[in-house]
């Protein structure tokens, strides 16, 4: 076998680029056992083993970089929850990728998507004045004084075209529930999150300031997102740059103006419904009861629950940068969750992150299940119904 030596100095300097709990993992691999990895075939299931990964980076050792092991890591969470040394095992990966993207050694197929923040302030190379195209003739108001919350529309759902039904919906439901909202527009910038864990601190720093210094500019003090992933950015990152808001994602919002009776919901039966938590809703914000009490709620609903499910659901494979990152068919995380949403019986998988519904459809698409399997965001099943 090959002796190799530990660089110590190397192991340093990832600990100063994020991974501050890098020491504490005692190297017992239950978070290698727990990761979505396990479950498909390929090349990343291979190489990537989040358990050696850290004992290599603690030995300050190479080759742990490539895009099917060190950025095949999706940020699910998964891991952190078994881990018996709370090791902030996210932190360490980010820890990492930091040290990479400091000297320029980011993956080919993300430097795309660094430029086009750079340049535009969206990962989709989308003309920042086009970022409130998705409205078209849907009624949605302009953020002011007198407005309570401000909505904050994911990128993805600005530029996506499949997406931005995204956003028309939560502003069609929001609307029917007389929630006082609107939005800025073309000055926003992306929340920075899906950056941050690619691993470019400094952009992450530059879209996040921007937005904080707009949004203290307009007065904002309540936000509601349409992604769990800005959702996790400005609740978590945002107050230490002196972003200090209320922060809700819009199914809490919803879920709580049907309490209220605000929200009254009619129309077609929804008939045999699944639910696929997101991480980021889930996992990283422990929303897991709002998305269920607005499914319950439609017309002739009928809940199936997936075996795993709220902390335990499956990454749909598109966090930590990998929803611009390319995964064979065969080897999709979502390709499982398909095959488990049909088996259930459900003829509507519903979901409530722009990323998830990327990453789901196509798998329904590729699977062939598009005629016995509809991939729909909550909003969209709610908006269908007000
Ligand atoms: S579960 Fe925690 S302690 Fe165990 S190998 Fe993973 S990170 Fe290290
Ligand atoms: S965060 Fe998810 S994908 Fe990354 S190592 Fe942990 S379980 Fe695997």
């Amino acid at each position: 076998m090959e002796t190799r030596v530990p660089f110590l100095e190397v192991s340093d300097a990832i600990v100063m680029s994020g991974a501050e709990t890098l020491y504490w993992c005692m190297q017992c691999g239950l978070c290698t056992g727990t990761c979505p990895y396990r479950l498909v075939p390929g090349t990343a299931s291979e190489e990537f083993n989040i358990r050696r990964v850290q004992r290599m980076a603690q030995l300050g050792l190479e080759g742990f970089e490539s895009e099917d092991c060190l950025f095949a890591c999706t940020t699910c969470r998964a891991c952190v929850d078994v881990c018996p040394r709370g090791v902030d095992i996210i932190g360490n990966v980010r820890g990492m990728r930091s040290m990479l993207a400091e000297v320029g050694t980011i993956p080919p197929s993300l430097k795309p998507i660094a430029g086009s923040l750079h340049a535009q302030g969206n990962p989709w190379s989308g003309p920042r004045d086009k970022r409130t195209d998705w409205i078209k003739d849907a009624q949605v108001p302009a953020f002011s004084d007198s407005t309570e919350y401000f909505l904050f529309v994911c990128c993805t759902s600005c530029f996506d075209v499949r997406s931005q039904r995204i956003a028309r919906s939560v502003a069609k439901a929001l609307g029917a529930a007389g929630v006082s909202f609107g939005i800025i527009g073309n000055e926003e910038s992306c929340c920075g999150e899906s950056i941050r864990k690619i691993g470019d601190e400094a952009l992450f720093r530059n879209l996040a300031q921007s937005n904080v210094n707009l949004f203290n500019s307009k007065g904002v003090k309540k936000i509601i997102v349409t992604s769990p992933h800005c959702l996790f950015t400005f609740k978590n990152e945002y107050p230490a740059l002196g972003g200090e808001y209320e922060v809700f994602h819009y199914t809490e919002i919803l879920a709580q103006a049907l309490k209220d009776g605000k929200l009254k919901l009619s129309g077609a039966e929804v008939g045999p419904i699944a639910m696929h938590d997101p991480c980021y809703l889930g996992r990283h914000n422990g929303v897991y009861d709002a998305p269920r009490e607005l499914l319950a709620a439609l017309p002739g609903s009928d809940l199936r629950e997936l075996a795993r499910r709220r902390n335990k659901s499956l990454c749909c494979q598109g966090g930590g940068g990998r929803v611009w990152m390319e995964t064979k068919a065969g080897e999709r995380f979502a390709e499982l969750r398909i095959n488990e949403a049909v088996d259930s019986g459900a003829r509507t998988l519903a979901t409530a992150c722009p990323y998830c519904i990327t990453m789901l459809e196509d798998s329904c698409n590729v699977l062939g299940k598009g005629d016995v399997l509809k991939v729909l965001d909550i909003s969209e099943v709610i908006a269908e119904r007000v």
